[in-house]
């Protein structure tokens, strides 16, 4: 641990609907730190990419868009604004169709590699809280602390069937395990930055957890990190 306590790097990484978000999102608040999810900024340039009708399989095109599109994270009151080229698309990411895309566009290592350089820009001052799928492993390898993050898929399934029951669409908890379990496989299957635990992250399981105490489990960790270096163990 090389920062001191205002401006660590946190990374957070873990497959879909382990409560990545929810908890990186207290987590910086409670920290006075920045919050920056990286999966938002897959889906806003999948989103421009299925705006534009490009082929999700055509990388050299996706990575000339990935070049030429600006992606910003806006912090507003709880939530973050997500706007491409200045067009504020938070609610248009979320949508079934775009987030099948983001799993497809991730896929290619030259798109990461421009995410990659947006996303260690965003955290070159440090007091960032960034969550995804390679962000302890490949965005920042020497973050301060790593958490992986996961759940039962059934609890994922129910997770994401309340969220998605609170945006006023219906799916079954069955389909929803299906979609998740397809997504999960594409991003730890893929050959660019797949999704595995860095071997120093601290795995949390947050099926039988409320979100405060994922979160307190969280501040733990960082505290007695920081005590650890400053040689207070
Ligand atoms: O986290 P979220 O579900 O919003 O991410 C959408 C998609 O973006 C993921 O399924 C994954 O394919 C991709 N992603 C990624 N690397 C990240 C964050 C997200 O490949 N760091």
């Amino acid at each position: 641990m090389r920062r001191t306590k205002d401006c660590l790097i946190i990374a957070i990484d873990g497959p879909v609907g382990a409560g990545k978000s929810t908890a990186a999102r207290l987590l910086a608040k409670r920290l006075g730190y920045r919050y920056v999810d990286s999966g938002a900024m897959y889906r806003a340039l999948s989103w421009k990419a299925l705006q534009a009708g490009l082929d999700l399989n055509d990388e050299q095109c996706l990575r000339r868009l990935a070049d030429e599109t600006s992606i910003a994270l806006e912090p507003a009151d709880d939530r973050e604004l997500i706007l491409v080229d200045g067009q504020e698309v938070s609610r248009q990411i979320r949508e079934r169709e775009v987030e099948q895309a983001s799993s497809k566009v991730s896929i290619h290592p030259s798109v990461r590699s421009v995410m990659v350089a947006h996303q260690r820009r965003m955290a070159a001052q440090g007091g960032v809280v960034m969550d995804g799928r390679d962000i302890g492993t490949v965005v920042f390898p020497d973050a301060d602390v790593k958490f992986y993050l996961t759940a039962r898929l059934e609890v994922r399934a129910r997770r994401r069937h309340l969220e998605i029951q609170a945006a006023g669409a219906t799916r079954g908890v069955d389909e929803l395990a299906e979609e998740i379990k397809a997504r999960d496989a594409r991003d730890m299957g893929r050959r660019a930055s797949p999704l595995r635990k860095a071997d120093e992250a601290v795995t949390i399981d947050t099926s039988d957890s409320s979100l405060s105490q994922v979160v307190d489990a969280m501040e733990e960790e960082i505290r007695r990190k920081l005590a650890a270096a400053q040689g207070f163990t």
